[in-house]
């Protein structure tokens, strides 16, 4: 995950009790008398994560050699399980051919000859993904055109049919806070209301600028809508990043692709007059107008551009049953993290311990745990265990997998993903990021059931979290995806022990150095969640029917569409 993976509950928040479920959501498979109970070892995922992520994999960066040992090492476990190829082609690896980008932009804006100087780093961070070693723009009108939106069924325009082709756009992070005149409270009938939408993504900012012409869209930067500090955006873009190799050589994206910090934000509209909070007022109401600030903008991005052929990894487990073994379900986990930054003193390492070292191995105890199923509850439909690479760059390995897939997508019924192991002891609950999508949330409502857990809506719909880890790209091409999360009630802990954690996780080791195993890690928890993530799995291999988004999700019409082929 691109950005912290951890669950952070407030409030009191609505449970779901198994009671309220469909039948078959309660109901086991084909008369299936329990789920099966497989015994997962949390010191095997103790082991598995203090060895991903010590030194000798240099941090797990794609296209390098730390990638050669863990793609390596996946590979090797994989066998030693048992387990089959996963690509058809006989072999356990599937080519995600990217290119790194190192990207080194100049944006300044001119107003009545006055030159408002923007610096990289300080004012704005952010690269060109266009494949190609120089871009650049001069004179180019720049335009406010608040949120950026079209959303038909919210009967939202930002663009009010104003051209910005050629031109340089900025743009507000996350949704437009439309509030219900009835409540005063944000309207869940507009932009989900509190939930952050697609539409409020970052990748759905530059896609839509894209989709308009524009020569440069910049986000404007805000910690809260953002969900993180500048900090992280500087740690993310400010260094190599990766794009999908494109016969285009992304000819179609936009030639800037930047953040504006708040500061410089302020800075320019002052320069022109404007008054960037009574702008950004005025974005969130429907009868916005594009704002351009008379100002021109003018931009180059040098990239050094180096091909890069990264793996995800793959391994089969066949169904038993000849006449549902092509049909899939897949669990997915990323095996990259941040790799080495040689600028740093001292420890230049990015260990990635919590992410996604110990969701990798818990995949591979997952995987041990299915090919040791008893004969009577081996999964009728075949099993994928995919590890894919550069999730930290943009979840490229799964959306490569998703634009590539290996198997039919319309006979994948769904896609499980692991994205952050609970390091500590069991909860009394769980979360389900995204929560209501699809019908495997019933499914897991009921197995959290069964464990005596209760389960809980996404704490922090507002952050977006759906959009952030590899079940999205599964979801973007119309597989139903579930990403749950552990709970934050800790059975024999304190009730802050969660926040404390996930606190002491964010400020000091999310994406640095220091994200190392702990002295009180100890995987309980993360052995629970293995336990639910099988019987949810095998539930869904062994039901009678498929898996479902929910009427009214946003990629249900394209499972629809896929499922009629
Ligand atoms: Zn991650």
């Amino acid at each position: 995950m691109k950005f912290p993976p951890l669950v952070t509950l407030v409030g009191a928040l609505s449970l779901v009790a198994a009671a309220d479920l469909p039948a078959q959501a309660l109901s086991l498979p084909n008369g299936a008398k329990a789920d099966p109970v497989p015994v997962i070892s949390a010191a095997n995922i103790l082991a598995r994560t203090r060895h991903l992520s010590s030194d000798e994999f240099e941090g797990r960066a794609p296209g390098t050699s730390g990638e050669d040992k863990t793609v390596a090492y996946l590979v090797a476990e994989f066998q030693k399980l048992g387990l089959q190829p996963g690509n058809p082609d006989g072999t356990y690896l599937q080519n995600a051919t990217l290119v790194g980008i190192t990207s080194t932009p100049t944006l300044s804006f001119v107003r009545d000859g006055v030159t408002i100087p923007m610096t990289v780093i300080n004012d704005f961070v952010g690269p060109s993904s266009r494949l190609v070693p120089r871009v650049e723009a001069r004179d180019t009108e720049v335009v406010f055109v608040g949120y950026g939106i079209v959303a038909p069924e919210f009967g939202w325009d930002d663009y009010k049919g104003v051209d910005v082709r050629g031109k340089t756009v900025v743009m507000l992070i996350n949704d437009p806070p439309v509030l219900d005149p009835a409540t005063g409270q944000l309207d869940p009938k507009v932009f989900g209301g509190r939930a952050m939408t697609y539409y409020g993504r970052w990748t759905y900012k530059y896609e839509i600028a894209a989709a308009k012409g524009a020569a440069a869209c910049l986000i404007v930067h805000e910690t809260g809508p953002a969900a993180y500090p500048f900090g992280v955006v500087v740690g993310s873009w400010g260094r190599e990043n990766f794009e999908i190799s494109a016969l285009d050589l992304n000819a179609g994206n936009v030639g800037l692709q930047a953040w504006l910090t708040l500061e410089a934000t302020q800075r320019l509209f002052s320069s022109c007059g404007q008054d960037f909070a009574a702008a950004k007022t005025a974005a969130a109401r429907r009868d916005f107008q594009p704002l351009s600030l008379g100002a021109r903008g003018s931009f180059v991005v040098e990239n050094e551009l180096r091909n890069v052929a990264s793996r995800n990894v793959i391994a089969l487990l066949p169904g038993s049953d000849p006449h549902l073994r092509d049909e899939y379900v897949i669990y997915t986990a990323h095996w990259d993290h941040l790799g080495r930054d040689p600028r740093l003193p001292g420890d230049q390492i990015f260990n990635g311990a919590a992410d996604n070292a110990s969701g990798v191995a818990l995949l591979l105890e997952l995987a041990r745990a299915f090919t040791e199923l008893p004969a009577g509850q081996k999964p009728k439909r075949s099993i994928l265990f995919l590890s894919v690479t550069a999730e930290e760059k943009g979840l490229l390995g799964s959306r490569y997998y998703a634009e590539n897939p290996l198997y039919p997508l319309n006979r994948t019924l769904a896609n499980l993903n692991i994205d952050g192991a609970n390091q500590f002891g069991p909860t009394s609950d769980m979360a389900a990021i995204g929560f209501g999508a699809s019908t495997i949330d019933d499914i897991g409502i009921a197995v959290a059931a069964g464990q005596g857990r209760k389960m809980l809506p996404e704490p922090n719909p507002e952050r977006g979290f759906y959009y952030r880890s590899d079940h999205f790209e599964f979801a973007k091409v119309g597989v139903p995806s579930y990403y749950p999360k552990n709970g934050r009630t800790y059975i024999g802990q304190p009730a802050d022990f969660a926040d404390k954690h996930v606190a002491d996780y964010i400020a000091n080791r999310y994406h640095k150095v220091t994200d190392e195993v702990q002295p009180d890690w100890t995987f309980e928890g993360a052995a629970q969640d293995a336990v639910f993530l099988l019987q949810v799995g095998w539930r869904i291999a062994n039901g009678d029917t498929w898996p479902e988004w929910k009427p009214g999700n946003e990629f249900k019409a394209k499972r629809d569409a896929m499922l009629k082929k």
